[in-house]
């Protein structure tokens, strides 16, 4: 995958999963609406929906580099082996 398919791949993960997120989000203050995520989410451009994909979202570190992401996914055919190969960020 290159960075447009990857981008376009996670993009289209995040709208399947709009309906959980929206719940998640409602849940921890943020009183966002579907209609309103669903349109945040279209609205991201490639380098921004991947970097939240290899941002830890409650410390803010970076599993691995912007450049190491796409290189991992030129050689990954799927966002899930993508996702396999993404280091584990564990919080001690
Ligand atoms: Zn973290």
């Amino acid at each position: 995958m290159n960075e447009r398919v990857l981008a376009q791949a996670l993009k289209r993960r995040q709208l399947q999963k709009s309906e959980e997120l929206v719940e998640f989000l409602n849940q921890s203050g943020d009183d966002v609406t579907l209609s309103d995520f669903r349109r945040r989410v279209e609205l991201l451009d490639d380098k921004d929906i991947i970097m939240s994909y290899i941002t830890c979202s409650s410390c803010g570190e970076m599993f691995c580099t912007y450049e190491d992401a796409l290189l991992a996914a030129e050689s990954i055919g799927s966002v899930e082996d993508w996702f396999d190969n993404m280091e584990n960020h564990h919080h001690r």
